[in-house]
């Protein structure tokens, strides 16, 4: 039985789709206004992991993923360039694919995009409006809050904090209270609009996904999942546009995953600690290496990227990389004494079981390595035949199905593998080189330059020399093999 943990309950539930043997799944896609970071890439791996994990359990799976295409962001992006909005969008839309199909994560099945939904979120908003759910304002339209009694059911936010007065956050329209969200923003110069019949504006962000979702899933539908920062007041607010237009229950299951964070500080543009896929692949791990890294911490436990975890995964993934490199080098015809179905077993049921506990991957992990464990002694005194030898791989492929880390084997060929060295452990020649980089980003954070700051890290990192800022200065290690 799958048991999650759902945000809504704040419980772990048995899982229970509306039809048996088919799960419905909405997931918040891109706002495609920058290239997708590192810490997108793990709600997206976590995402997936479910995924994957609902399809080797033998369900059916309709996923439906986001595009954001408009919204605040999407349009100062466009206009600082200007281009129009789908000129801005493509080329994120495009990296996003790409990553997307580098880390191994399953396209959805539909990828609806903002802008091709206008139609279906002004439905929505007409409807609030008949019921009183929305109410006019200079031109734009907001839902009332206080006219949905379980407002604030997902995040268990305090409604009293949210009086006029006692947030700083203020939406920049004007509303009749700051609690109150735009659903349709009104015509701004410089901003793109449509005019479907409530007036001519651009939908605020929060309608998007309530359009959308019912658009692919129906009115009620099985699991929605996003990052923890998603919950409010993104999720509150679907939930109430939804509820209130529909008259239904919106999602049965939300499932958040916590935050990432780098070197254990929030990832940020002006700390230099800002990855995108991209960053880390240019040091020279494989993408597979951070998808193991990505999915291996338990979603709802924050997840500290470090190039030495990142290491760590690397070698997790060698281990059982060499592992299955090993029996598949097996000949030997006769059977063994020892029968390694009941440890084969064993392990697929341990596997399983973690993954049905809120998807405790540690526990589905530990069960694999530790057959690894117990298979090595019988290989070395040469008790695995070939048949055994398959029986083992058998059962490794189908796991693969779910983590998708494609374990490969790392021979002891010299120079592959590049370990974490100490900072001046060993003189190179690019040492005097860094040194000066060092310098130079110094003089730019006291020069309040981040861009350049952050432009000069980058560009150590793509060399394969990773910076890192301690209370005794600046300290940097070789974490790849060099490009050069
Ligand atoms: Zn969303």
């Amino acid at each position: 039985m799958i048991r999650f943990y759902n945000t809504l309950t704040g419980r772990v539930e048995p899982f229970e789709p509306i039809e048996p043997g088919v799960v419905k799944l909405y997931t918040c896609g891109p706002t495609v206004y920058d290239f997708p970071h590192i810490g997108n890439w793990r709600a997206y791996a976590f995402e997936d992991l479910l995924k994957r994990f609902l399809l080797f359990s033998g369900f059916k799976v309709t996923h439906v993923m986001n595009i954001t295409d408009v919204d605040d962001k999407t349009i100062r992006g466009a206009n600082a360039k200007g281009v129009g909005l789908e000129e801005y969008t493509r080329p994120f839309i495009e990296a996003f694919r790409k990553d997307r199909d580098t880390l191994n994560i399953l396209p959805a099945d539909h990828y609806p995009r903002a802008t091709e939904h206008i139609r279906e979120m002004v439905e929505i908003i007409k409807v609030l409006l008949e019921k009183g759910f929305a109410y006019r304002r200079d031109g734009s339209i907001y839902f009332a809050i206080d006219k949905f009694p379980s407002y604030g059911g997902l995040s268990k936010i305090n409604l009293e904090d949210l009086r006029p007065g006692s947030r700083g956050d203020a939406d920049e329209y004007e509303k009749e209270s700051v609690h109150d969200f735009a659903l349709w923003k009104a015509p701004k110069e410089g901003e793109p609009s449509w005019d479907e019949g409530i007036g001519p504006g651009r939908p605020g962000w929060h309608i998007e996904c309530s359009a959308m979702s019912s658009k692919y899933l129906g009115r009620t539908f099985d699991i929605h999942c996003g990052g923890v920062d998603n919950i409010f007041p993104h999720h509150e607010n679907e939930i109430a546009q939804s509820e209130a237009a529909n008259g239904v229950k919106f999602v049965n299951y939300w499932l958040h995953c916590h935050h990432l964070v780098v070197d254990g500080e929030k990832m940020a543009k002006s700390k230099g600690n800002f990855y995108t896929l991209s960053d880390i692949l240019a040091t020279g791990y494989d993408p597979l290496d951070v998808r193991y890294l990505l999915i291996s911490t338990h979603y709802r436990k924050m997840l500290n990227f470090t190039f030495e975890a990142l290491e760590q995964a690397k070698a997790a993934r060698s281990r059982l990389g060499n592992f299955l490199g090993d029996l598949e080098d097996v000949t030997k015809e006769p059977d063994g004494n020892q029968d390694v179905r009941p440890l084969v077993e064993n392990a697929r049921a341990g596997f399983v079981a973690g993954l049905e506990d809120d998807l405790n991957i540690s526990e589905s992990l530990a069960a694999l390595f530790s057959l690894v464990k117990m298979i090595y002694p019988l290989f070395s005194q040469g008790e695995i035949s070939r048949r055994q030898a398959e029986t083992v791989l058998g059962f490794f492929s189908s796991v693969e199905n779910v983590l998708a880390v494609k374990p490969s084997p790392v021979r002891s060929a010299s120079g592959t593998v590049t370990g974490v060295s100490d900072a001046g452990g060993k003189a190179t020649v690019l040492e005097s080189e860094v040194q000066a980089k060092i310098e130079a980003r110094r003089k730019a954070r006291t020069d309040k330059n981040f861009a350049l700051a952050d432009a000069i890290r980058q560009e150590l990192l793509s060399q394969g020399i990773l910076l890192e800022d301690t209370k005794d200065g600046v300290r940097w290690k070789k974490v790849g093999p060099s490009k050069t």
